[in-house]
């Protein structure tokens, strides 16, 4: 049966004015795919890239990959949801931005009873994140509790999740920030050392904190203006996770210069390599869930704005207004 939902869509790339609210049928879901109705949608930075044309969609196309909510109806072949199960998930192609929708169901998980929609919506793309940086991408030398490593902004969405959960694996997290107040906020969530890297050299402080050793990793998610600096924050045989590109995306450089800064290695990620199989995604989605149902990791919402907001939430965001983690209201 078809029914109409309000979407967030944008038909041209361009600022956040390009967020239209518009209405659009919604259907019944075929086979592998559920019907879901939100009760909260996640925000995250790759929003932003989608709607620039930096990662370009066909138009017009809808927006958004987290959200939580209850399942409406089931394709078929969908075994490990059913009907009136609380879900949340990080999931291609975007389209989160909307009140109701027919998705794969292959990236939703069961929400576990203490974990509500809020937290659910807000922390399934960015916790999962937090999960494969932290837990699989490992330097070649390894990586133990008591390591040093380098996060970039620790203020935000992934930055927060970050922090709380290196702290729990015992690593020593420098977290950069953009503020003195986003410095503090990161070391109140696990970061041992903080640098804003506005006002301070970041590559030198890292060099001071480390006694000149440098870092194992670092987790780099502005891109242009942080990746000269955060290469040579790498200790001999360290390792650079490039997985964001807030500040514009990293310009081509030649492997030669790896040699002489230590042999050091540089890999660039996205999660959607990670959560490609079912498996994978619900193992990784249970370490997420144990780690905030413990308390270990608390999923910090700082903003919360309607779904017809969204552009305010963009503006937000993109201004580097914003810490921790936002959502979209239906
Ligand atoms: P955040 O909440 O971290 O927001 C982005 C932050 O980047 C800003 O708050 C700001 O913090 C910092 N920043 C630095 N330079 C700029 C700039 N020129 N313009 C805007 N912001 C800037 O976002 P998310 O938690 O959603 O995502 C964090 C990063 O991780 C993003 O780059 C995102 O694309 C990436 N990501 C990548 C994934 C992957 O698998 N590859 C998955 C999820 C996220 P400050 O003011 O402190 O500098």
């Amino acid at each position: 049966m078809t029914q109409t939902t309000r979407a967030i869509r944008i038909h041209a790339p361009g600022g956040a004015e390009q967020l239209q609210l518009d209405t659009v049928e919604v259907g019944d879901p075929g086979p592998g795919q559920v019907r879901i109705r939100h009760h909260a949608i996640g925000l995250n930075f790759i929003d932003v890239y989608h709607r620039t044309g930096l990662y370009p969609l066909a138009m017009p196309h809808g927006i958004g990959m987290e959200g939580a909510g209850v399942i409406e109806a089931v394709g078929e072949g969908v075994t490990h949801l059913k009907v009136g199960d609380r879900a949340a998930y990080a999931a291609n192609p975007p389209g989160s931005y909307c009140d109701a929708r027919v998705m794969p169901a292959m990236n939703l998980c069961r929400l576990p009873d203490g974990i509500d929609f809020e937290t659910g919506a807000a922390m399934m793309l960015k916790g999962l994140t937090a999960q494969y940086l932290l837990k699989r991408c490992k330097p070649v030398e390894g990586l133990e509790a008591g390591d040093f490593v380098l996060f970039h902004a620790a203020a935000g969405g992934v930055g927060l999740i970050a922090c709380q959960w290196a702290k729990a694996l015992g690593l020593r997290l420098i977290g950069t920030a953009g503020s003195d107040d986003k410095c503090a906020l990161a070391r109140e969530h696990g970061a041992e050392f903080t640098i804003n890297y506005r006002t301070e050299n970041f590559t030198q402080r890292v060099k001071e904190i480390t006694g000149g050793q440098g870092v194992k990793v670092v987790y780099d998610s502005v891109g242009k203006d942080t990746w000269d600096g955060s290469l040579d924050c790498l200790r001999p045989f360290g390792l650079m996770v490039s997985f964001g590109n807030a500040s514009g995306p990293v310009a081509p450089f030649s492997p030669g210069i790896l040699g002489p800064k230590g042999s050091i290695y540089v890999t660039r990620q996205t999660l959607f390599t990670h959560i490609s199989s079912r498996e994978r995604t619900q193992a990784m989605a249970d370490d997420l869930f144990s780690v905030v149902g413990s308390g270990q990791v608390r999923i910090r919402i700082d903003q919360r704005f309607a779904l017809a907001d969204a552009q305010a939430a963009h503006r937000s965001l993109e201004g580097r207004q914003t810490t921790g983690c936002t959502i979209l209201l239906p």
